[in-house]
């Protein structure tokens, strides 16, 4: 698969925005009123283009504050702060964006979300947490759950990953969805009967009370270590650290 920079998620609804704005701007505002806000934009996105993305943010965030009407704009650039290793960047724009009195309800869920992720990036595990419960009754309700399990498996808290990862399986048509993790919530919780009922063949099930020692490596991020541990303690998977011979 070809690696898509997400520089283009933000690039590509521009572009549309750009001619939007033209077309609208065209339609009410004087001509000096438009050629600065188009500007504004085009600067932006060439400063994009060309990965310069300190002048990019400066010139988006003007265009947004000139452009009332550029929401979700303004909750694509929250998202390419993070991407590009500023949460804290990401935590500002979106929660300005979630100040507003304008916002329509799908936008303020889906940046909700985002910024639950932001905090999650910024390692802010409780306002993240909080983030996640506010959208438990909207229509994001399961990519908030999601979100959480992977919160509580950071965090260490079994149970609440027991509780969510139950949650999750319960509403998947998938039977044995989640058994893996549930597996190894209930062994780390000490109630190794009702993980046996899940995964009755799991190594898990026989080992000693010591690590196995020696080289591995986790399968899905490439982490190494000197032992053995059943979850990658460098991308959270479980069951994929294997020896090296
Ligand atoms: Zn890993």
């Amino acid at each position: 698969m070809i690696p898509i920079d997400p520089l283009w998620l933000l690039v590509l609804p521009l572009l549309f925005a750009m001619g939007w704005f033209a077309a609208r701007l065209e339609l009410r505002q004087g001509q000096a009123r438009q050629r600065n806000d188009f500007d504004e934009l085009a600067a932006g996105v060439e400063a994009l283009l060309e990965d310069n993305s300190q002048v990019a943010m400066a010139r988006l965030l003007a265009a947004i504050r000139e452009n009332p009407e550029a929401l979700g704009l303004q909750k694509s650039l929250g998202r390419y702060y993070r991407q590009k290793g500023l949460p804290d960047r990401a935590i500002e724009v979106h929660l300005a964006l979630l100040g507003r009195s304008d916002i329509s309800e799908p936008l303020r869920e889906s940046t909700l979300l985002e910024l639950a992720h932001d905090y999650m990036a910024a390692g802010i595990f409780d306002r993240a947490e909080q983030s996640l419960d506010l959208l438990a009754q909207s229509s994001l309700a399961q990519q908030a759950l999601g979100l959480q399990l992977d919160l509580f498996q950071r965090q260490r808290r079994w149970a609440d990953a027991l509780r969510v990862a139950d949650q999750l399986a319960a509403a998947s048509p998938d039977a044995a969805a989640l058994a893996t993790e549930r597996f190894h919530f209930l062994m780390e919780l000490g109630r190794q009967d009702q993980a046996a009922a899940l995964c009755p063949d799991h190594p898990r099930l026989q080992e000693g009370p010591e690590p196995v020692l020696g080289l591995h490596v986790c399968a899905h991020c490439g982490f190494q270590t000197r032992r053995h541990y059943w979850q990658c303690p460098g991308c959270h998977h479980w069951d994929g650290l294997h020896p090296i011979q």
